[in-house]
């Protein structure tokens, strides 16, 4: 029978991470191609050599995952039309605010029978209202588009300790069976949820829920009150979800992609580490700034997202039912100071 062909689009984090994973399962399985190759978007090391280069004489990311190797089988490309060419199999994992650029160049360049799946936590608002990333991808490029997210700090996978994620798929299970297959390993876990809209919304909003966790940590606030924010967060996460897609199932929320990302996110990531920096500076210090000095090249979602999340909420006249999203964005913007995130009144949202 005819063999997939797996392609990575991003070589972050995360994206270097999942080239490393589905590299050993394309090895393992016979009826996948041996390489995989990662599209780079390419750069200049200090050194002076090609970002692209190392990594394919190295077969280390040495910029976004150092000491990690990724299997020689995987090939780093700067070339995107050249990446995707001939995959089947297409693994969209970049900051979300590129996406769309990427899309775009990809018009017309993939196979009309390749599948996609997005690790992208994040979203796009239209005029219409939000448009999460893989119904961007299925718009742009015509192909389907299923999605995995979960408690996925990047830097542990790569050092393989357990951990678990969920892919959320559209109508096909057997669809979703194949990137179950492509990622798992017995240090990771995957589950498969037939709700791609709910596992998408877990992870895009989760990162606002961490800015907020990470504001407390600055503040030294303690462990009930970052609970408490998680709770909170996790509760507006639902309720949001619901009354954009109201196919929106309350067990997502329970799965890895839902309440283990709150947490692992809340404890460890990277918004909560900027975000910290940022409440300790009391503002005084922007979140670009912050961002570019902590991170090195990777890449806040939460900020963003907070705002993508706000014009939503203020075109609908929702803000007041959402006080932790809108008080993250005021916050951020500088219209409130990094206090004010636990001195909102909270209102109980309408819909349970
Ligand atoms: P990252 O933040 O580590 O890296 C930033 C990437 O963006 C780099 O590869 C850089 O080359 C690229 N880039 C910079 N400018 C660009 C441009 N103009 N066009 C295209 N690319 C550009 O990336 P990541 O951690 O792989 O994150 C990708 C997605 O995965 C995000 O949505 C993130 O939320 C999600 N995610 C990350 C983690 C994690 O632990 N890192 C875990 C789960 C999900
Ligand atoms: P950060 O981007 O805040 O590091 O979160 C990573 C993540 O999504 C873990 O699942």
């Amino acid at each position: 029978s005819k063999k997939d062909r797996v392609a990575v689009i991003g070589s972050g984090n995360w994206g270097s991470v999942a080239a490393k994973l589905v590299a050993e399962n394309a090895l393992i399985y016979p009826h996948y191609y041996d390489e995989v190759r990662m599209w780079v978007y390419e750069e200049i090391l200090p050194s002076g050599q090609k970002l692209t280069d190392v990594i394919n004489a190295t077969h280390e990311n040495v910029k976004y995952l150092p000491n990690i190797k990724l299997g020689l089988n995987v090939v780093a490309d700067p070339d995107l039309h050249n990446a995707v060419k001939d995959a089947t199999m297409l693994i969209f994992v970049t900051p979300h605010q590129f996406v769309d650029g990427i899309c775009k160049r990809l018009q017309g360049k993939v196979r009309q029978d390749a599948k996609a799946i997005s690790l992208i936590k994040g979203m796009e608002v239209k005029k219409e209202g939000p448009c999460m990333i893989s119904t961007l991808i299925t718009e742009v490029l015509g192909i389907e588009c299923s999605v995995l997210m979960g408690a996925n700090i990047a830097n542990e996978i790569a050092q393989e300790k357990f951990s678990e994620a969920t892919v959320g798929y559209r109508d096909e299970k057997k669809v979703a069976d194949k990137w179950v297959q492509v990622f798992s390993k017995s240090y990771f876990q995957i589950t498969p949820v037939k709700d791609v809209e709910g596992v998408e919304l877990c992870g895009t909003l989760k990162n606002v829920v961490a800015i907020a966790a990470g504001l407390v940590d600055g503040l030294q606030m303690g462990n009930n009150t970052k609970a408490a924010i998680m709770r909170i967060g996790l509760r507006e996460m639902r309720v949001f979800s619901k009354l954009i897609f109201p196919s929106v199932r309350d067990s997502t929320f329970f799965e890895s992609c839902g309440v283990a990302d709150v947490i692992t996110t809340c404890l460890g990531g990277r918004n909560r580490k900027v975000a910290e920096a940022f409440a300790k500076h009391e503002g005084k210090r922007s979140f670009d700034e912050l961002e570019a000095e902590l991170l090195q090249g990777q890449k806040l979602q939460g900020v963003s997202t907070a705002a993508e999340l706000f014009e939503v909420l203020k075109a609908r006249k929702w803000e007041d039912q959402f006080p932790l999203f809108t008080t993250v964005h005021r916050i951020a913007t500088g219209e409130l100071p990094p206090s004010a995130v636990v001195e909102y009144s909270e209102h109980a949202p309408s819909m349970v």
